[in-house]
C-alpha cells in the first residue's frame, strides 16, 4: 500500500487508501486554524476524485470560519494568481500534480500567492498531527462563493508580459498541437494560444480527469502528441501536466526537446532583453547557467522544490527562475511555476529566432541528463554522502541539498529521499553516453560502500 506523502509541496495520497476523508479533514482544519479565518481561494485539477475532496475541503474551511472563493477546475498557478487578485489570506489547490489518476492531494498557499514556506508548512502539518482545529459557532461560520473569472484573468496577465510582442506573435500564425492530458489545462492553454493567433489542435482536451496517458510530461508519455505534430506539420507541440505548472515542448519534427529546455528557452529570451538575476534548483541543467553567464547575469542555485526556488528569487530579486522539469517562474506574473507563461515565452522566443523549433534548440548549449536511483535499504544515506563528499573534497562541491559535484563539462547530484530508502543520482554531460557513464560511476561508488 502506498503511503501518505507529506512534503513541503503539500500532501499526496491514493484515493481509497491513504488520502481518506479523515486525512483531508484533519489537514484542512489545521490549515484553517493556521490562517485564522479570512478569504481562501479554492481550486482543483480535473481528477475524478476532485469533487468529493473539494466538498470536504469547502466544508472544513466554512467550519473554520473561512470565506471560500471557489474558482473551480483551474491550474495550480491560477490559484496562486487569484490569491493576489482577491487579496486572500491563502489558498488550497486540490491536485496530485503529475501523479497518476488514483492520486490526489492538497497544496497549501500563503497570502502572497506562494506555497507555504517550509517552516509554515511544517507548522500546519504538526497542527494536523495533533488534530488541532478552531471550530466556529453558528454565527461565525464561513461562506462559499463561486468565481468563474479566474482563467480569463490568468490569460490576460500572461498576455501582458513585457517580453512579448503579442501583435507580432499573432501575425506569425503558429500552428500548435497541445496535449493537456485531460487535466486542468484544457481550457486555459488553447484559449491562450488562440489569443496569440495560433492555429490550435488540441488533444486530450476534455478535463475529465481520466488521463489519456501517464500524465507526467516526459518524452515516453508524449508519443501521441509527437505523432500529431508530425502529421499536422505543426510548428511545435506543448504538453502540460494535470495541474499545469510544468510544460514540455515537442519540436517541428515531432521530437520532444526535453523538459530542461523549456526553462533554457525562456531564460535566453528574457536575458536577451534585460539583464537580471536567475535562480534554478540544484538539479536543473547547466544550459540555463551557460545562458545567464553569456549575458553576464547572476545565476544562483537553490534547494530542490518550487518554494525554495521562489524564496531565493524573492531574496535576490531575480527576474526569471524555475526548475528543469518544465517549470518556468516569471516574477513579473507571479512567483510560481506557470505553464501558460512558459507557452507564451516559447512562442516569442521562436518568433525572434526566426527558424524552426529544432533549430532554436540546436542554438542553445547542448547537454543531456540522466536520472537514476539506487536502493540503499539498511544503510545510512547521510554517511554514504559524507564519505563521497570527503573523497571528492578537492572538486567543486556543493552540499546545500544533498551532494553536488561539478566537473568541467559535467556534474552529478546525489540526494537521499525523505520517503524511501533510496539515493537519487542525477548526472549531466554534453552527450547522453557521457551522462550515463558518469551516473554509472557514482552508482558503483554507492554500491561499493554498501
Ligand atoms: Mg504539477
Amino acid at each position: 500500500m502506498s503511503r501518505l506523502m507529506v512534503s513541503i509541496s503539500g500532501l499526496r495520497g491514493e484515493i481509497g487508501s491513504t488520502l481518506t476523508p479523515e486525512v483531508i479533514q484533519k489537514y484542512t482544519l489545521a490549515f484553517a486554524k493556521y490562517i485564522n479565518g479570512g478569504k481562501i481561494i479554492l481550486g482543483r485539477d480535473s481528477r475524478v476524485s476532485g469533487p468529493f475532496v473539494a466538498d470536504i475541503v469547502r466544508g472544513c474551511l466554512v467550519a473554520g470560519g473561512c470565506e471560500v472563493i471557489d474558482i473551480g477546475i483551474v491550474p495550480t498557478p491560477t490559484v496562486q494568481l487569484e490569491i493576489e487578485h482577491h487579496k486572500a489570506a491563502g489558498g488550497i489547490a486540490i491536485t496530485a500534480s503529475h501523479n497518476p489518476v488514483q492520486w490526489n492531494g492538497l497544496k497549501f498557499m500563503a497570502s502572497d500567492g506562494r506555497f507555504l514556506p517550509p517552516d509554515a508548512a511544517q507548522q500546519v502539518f504538526s497542527m494536523a498531527d495533533r488534530n488541532e482545529k478552531d471550530l466556529k459557532s453558528w454565527e461565525q461560520l464561513g461562506s462559499v462563493i463561486q468565481d468563474d473569472g479566474a482563467i480569463r484573468r490568468h490569460v490576460q496577465k500572461v498576455l501582458q508580459i513585457s517580453y512579448l510582442d503579442t501583435e507580432a506573435i499573432r501575425k506569425r500564425r503558429f500552428k500548435v498541437v497541445v496535449d493537456t492530458v485531460n487535466g486542468a489545462g484544457g481550457v486555459i492553454i488553447p484559449q491562450l494560444l488562440k489569443e496569440l493567433g495560433c492555429e490550435v489542435i488540441a488533444i486530450n482536451q476534455e478535463p475529465t480527469g481520466k488521463f489519456a496517458h501517464t500524465p507526467e510530461p516526459l518524452p515516453e508519455n508524449l508519443t501521441e502528441l509527437c505523432e500529431r505534430v508530425r502529421s499536422e506539420k505543426a510548428d511545435l507541440g506543448f504538453a502540460v501536466d494535470p495541474d499545469v505548472d510544468r510544460c514540455a515542448i515537442v519540436d517541428n519534427e515531432g521530437n520532444p526537446i526535453g523538459e530542461e529546455y523549456t526553462l533554457a528557452i525562456a531564460a535566453k529570451l528574457v536575458f536577451s532583453k534585460q539583464p537580471g538575476r536567475m535562480v534554478v534548483n540544484m538539479s536543473t541543467s547547466r544550459a540555463s547557467e551557460d545562458i545567464a553567464k553569456y549575458y553576464n547575469c547572476m545565476f544562483v542555485r537553490s534547494k530542490v522544490g518550487e518554494i525554495n526556488v521562489a524564496e531565493k528569487m524573492k531574496e535576490i530579486d531575480a527576474i526569471i527562475g524555475g526548475e528543469g522539469n518544465g517549470g518556468v517562474i516569471l516574477p513579473e506574473v507571479h512567483l510560481g511555476r506557470d505553464a501558460p507563461v512558459a507557452v507564451a515565452l516559447t512562442l516569442q522566443a521562436l518568433l525572434e529566432h526566426g527558424g524552426s523549433l529544432k533549430e532554436l534548440k540546436a542554438s542553445l548549449p547542448q547537454y543531456n541528463m540522466v536520472k537514476k536511483k539506487i536502493n540503499i535499504a539498511g544503510l545510512d544515506p547521510d554517511k554514504i554522502l559524507t564519505d563521497l563528499q570527503e573523497k571528492y573534497k578537492d572538486n567543486d562541491i556543493d552540499t546545500l541539498d544533498g551532494l553536488k559535484i561539478d566537473f568541467e563539462k559535467s556534474w552529478v547530484h546525489l540526494r537521499k529521499s525523505n520517503t524511501e530508502p533510496i539515493i537519487r543520482v542525477i548526472a549531466e554531460a554534453p552527450t547522453s553516453k557521457e551522462a550515463e557513464e558518469l551516473a554509472g560511476r557514482f552508482l558503483k561508488e554507492i554500491t561499493q560502500k554498501s
